[in-house]
């Protein structure tokens, strides 16, 4: 993989020789349906996918049975001659692109070395009989429609073209394995609890969902392997979820049919939890304990219906804790809701749903109001991951398995599980709102996402410990070798939390303190949100919002940040100080001797001196004339006629700059990592004072590898030395040639001992211990 700087040939558009080179070469043509503003255009159209599905789910066999209708509207102005469905699922056959294509990497750590982890997901993955079996595809008469699966996508080819404005509905049939998350990974699955012999099932890419079709790419053909998250339409829903009668459903969605699944105490609490001022508990943890121990034969069908939302997803188990309270603030009326087994107590009672809250009251002002009725965290297998109004958060306590009442978490774990709610649920406004394409972009859902996310916990306390956001947190990463641009697909990235997650975030921190200035950039970001809400937006519509709502040409930052890998690295070269000359002999003269008096003198005439050496003219004096007692430094009656004369030709305010007695310092900077990036100054003074100035990015126009910049002071101001960048605020990655004068650079020396060789004779008579 070649990076973008590696030669001109690859370069036609001189990414990187030009820093400020406008981007309109790179960004595609602005049309009606995406304006040169970044906002949509007055024909911007999208389809809409409205699926009505019964979907059963066997406990003793993890096996989902399910079928659907789906109605496809199609709003382009194209025919459309078939539809491409998507089969997640699929991704879990042994055979499919996403196993077959999963290179491995068995120097990760040493050569020949594979996390056991790595090594279990590949054994699983090619025995496991995963992927969806499809029984049915229909039309609304159930008539067989042709089909043709390609991977983890399948074409339906329609009777009749779908022409533009109109809507077609077809059913499909299906059922697979439920995957043990644990064993094979990926963003959904159950988890067994061998304890009380219980699954708990987190179920998400569940369905055959509508590929994307739009003005961009068409429909949307890249194949799911397994990184590149998901391209989906809105849609209206109604899912009715059979279950085990004694297990509690989380979905996204309104629950439609209360009384024929929450006892009547339930229900009351619930109503309850809608004006509390902390979560109430809807089942409580004696009652999960209770459910944990029934086996009940009986079924119930929890009934949801969720609208205008991108997808569907759920959870079911008996295991389930819930607590419940309700936020109403501007636009949000929505009941926040956590689900978890009691092996996430004292954490999830006490963090999760505060946490939904915070992370929606946060992200309303940076986005929009939260427009859905319920907002839910999960604790089951899956490490973080999001879906409409529904979030699955892996972290929980340790339990102390001789008392099982003894529970400890570490730091790690607590702010873990904030900053994970925080981020899943941020997830609804980026892109599940936002509905950013995220098999194309992970940065525009991840990264956007990660931003705010470090606004959400920076306002849950101070100092709170956020892993990503601020540009120091990126420095290591800017550094380090093996990078791709932003501006990568999603399956091409390298280091993918670093380039999808943190820098993004970190530039857009950037951007905000320290370059825009919280207000523009809270305005522009904003409007972006409310452009793009309910809309799926690209990355030029986002790069164009955000100049044009706030007036500034960020050109050079999207193409320095987003399109290369280079890093900030200026070095603070030299600092010159200039007093003006005053071209008057009687001043110029002296001032000239005591410059040369002020170098060293050379080393022959100091050894001379020690070795007294006799000269010529200590022994004849008579040599000596006119030239032994004046120097070139003293002034002539010559030089001073020729100075009155020169200053008659001058006009008086020449004359005036003459007479300037101001501090003049030069300032040379070199930019040795390749981002341009404005220059923050703090200059200290010889007086004691300090001055801080920022100079905009814009001074490397006209050369991007070095400039200077000239500062005029008071006669009084004396620099004493200037640093850059001295709050460590543009992610420079050597902030060591950011001093002037320079510093000793301050570390430890670690010692460390050979390890000892293995004596084969001594340990030979080792006993072996017994097992406990
Ligand atoms: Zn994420």
């Amino acid at each position: 993989m070649s990076s973008i700087s590696d030669s001109f040939a690859a370069d036609p558009l001189n990414v990187t020789g030009d820093k400020f080179r406008q981007l309109e070469e790179l960004l595609p043509t602005p049309n009606s349906y995406r304006t040169a503003s970044g906002a949509p255009g007055h024909a911007y159209w999208q389809q809409q996918a409205d699926y009505d599905i019964k979907v059963s789910l066997d406990d003793e066999q993890q096996l989902i049975t399910a079928s659907e209708t789906i109605t496809y509207t199609n709003n382009s102005p194209d025919t459309l001659r078939y539809l491409w469905v998507q089969l997640d699922q699929n991704r879990f056959k042994p055979d499919s692109s996403g196993n077959l294509a999963t290179p491995v990497d068995l120097e990760a750590i040493a050569p020949d070395t594979i996390p056991f982890k790595s090594f279990r997901r590949a054994l699983v993955s090619g025995e496991f009989p995963g992927g969806y079996q499809i029984t049915k595809v229909a039309d609304a008469r159930g008539r067989e429609l042709r089909h043709t699966i390609v991977d983890t996508g399948m074409r339906i080819d329609l009777p009749q073209p779908l022409a533009s404005g109109s809507s077609v509905s077809f059913q499909i049939d299906w059922a697979y394995k439920v995957i043990e998350q644990k064993a094979l990974g990926g963003r959904s699955g159950y988890e067994y609890f061998e304890r009380d012999d219980n699954y708990l099932y987190e179920i998400a890419q569940w369905f055959p969902r509508m590929a994307a079709y739009n003005d961009v790419s068409g429909w949307q053909n890249k194949q799911f392997l397994g990184r590149g998250e998901f391209a989906l339409e809105f849609g209206d829903y109604r899912v009715a979820i059979e279950v085990p009668a004694d297990h509690i459903v989380a979905a996204t969605g309104v629950l439609q049919n209360p009384k024929d699944v929450l006892t009547s105490k339930q229900r009351e609490r619930l109503r309850r939890a809608r004006t509390a001022s902390k979560p109430v508990m809807i089942v409580t943890k004696d009652e999960a304990l209770e459910n944990e121990k029934s086996r009940s034969t009986k079924r119930k069908t929890w009934v949801f219906e969720a609208e205008n939302v991108r997808d569907f997803s759920w959870a079911s188990s008996r295991k389930f804790l819930w607590d419940a309270q309700g936020y109403k603030k501007g636009g949000t009326d929505t009941m926040a809701m956590s689900f978890y087994p009691e092996e996430g107590t004292p954490l999830w009672d006490k963090y999760s749903t505060e946490s939904i809250i915070h992370t929606i009251d946060v992200y309303n002002r940076y986005s929009f109001d939260y427009p859905y009725p319920v907002s839910i965290s999960v604790n089951g297998p899956v490490g973080g991951m999001e879906y409409p109004m529904i979030t699955f958060n892996g972290p929980r306590p340790e339990i102390d398995e001789e008392d099982r009442s003894k529970r400890t978490y570490s730091r790690r774990t607590k702010y873990g599980l904030i900053s994970v709610i925080i981020h899943e649920v941020g997830h609804n406004y980026y892109p599940m709102i936002i509905n950013s394409d995220e098999r194309q972009w992970t940065w525009m859902d991840e990264g956007l996402n990660t931003f705010v996310q470090f606004l959400a916990e920076q306002e849950w306390e101070e100092k709170y410990p956020s892993r990503r956001g601020d540009a120091r947190k990126i420095v290591e990463y800017m550094k380090s070798e093996n990078q791709v641009p932003i501006m990568t697909n999603s399956e091409s990235v390298l280091q993918l939390g670093n380039n999808a997650y943190g820098k993004p975030a970190a530039a857009l921190n950037i951007l905000r303190e320290s370059i825009m200035g919280r207000e523009l950039f809270d305005f522009a970001f904003r409007e972006y949100a409310q452009r793009w809400k309910f809309k799926r937006p690209m990355p030029a519509d986002f790069f164009r919002t955000m100049e044009d709502a706030s007036g500034m040409d960020l050109d050079w930052f999207w193409r320095g940040w987003f399109y290369t890998t280079d890093n900030v690295d200026i070095s603070l070269d030299a600092v010159r100080h200039y007093t003006v000359g005053t071209q008057n002999p009687e001043v110029e003269g002296p001032w000239k001797r005591a410059q040369h008096n002020r170098e060293p003198e050379t080393v022959t005439v100091v050894e001379n001196r020690t070795k007294k050496l006799t000269r010529i003219v200590d022994a004849k004096p008579e040599l000596e004339d006119f030239y032994n007692t004046h120097d070139e430094f003293d002034v002539s009656n010559a030089d001073r006629n020729s100075y009155q004369s020169k200053l008659e030709n001058l006009e008086d305010w020449e004359k005036d700059m003459l007479k300037v007695e101001s501090n003049v310092y030069v300032l040379d900077f070199s930019n040795i990592g390749g981002l341009v990036m404005p220059l923050f100054l703090r200059l200290e003074y010889e007086d004691g004072s300090v001055e801080d100035l920022r100079i905009p990015a814009e001074i490397w126009t006209r050369n991007a590898k070095k400039t200077s910049k000239m500062l005029v002071r008071d006669k009084s101001k004396v620099l004493k030395s200037v640093v850059l960048d001295p709050h460590w605020e543009t992610a420079d990655v050597n902030v060591e040639n950011n001093f002037y004068p320079r510093r000793i650079i301050k570390s430890r020396l670690e010692l460390f001992k050979d390890e000892k060789q293995r004596n084969l004779m001594k340990d030979w008579d080792e006993e072996l211990k017994e097992e406990d």
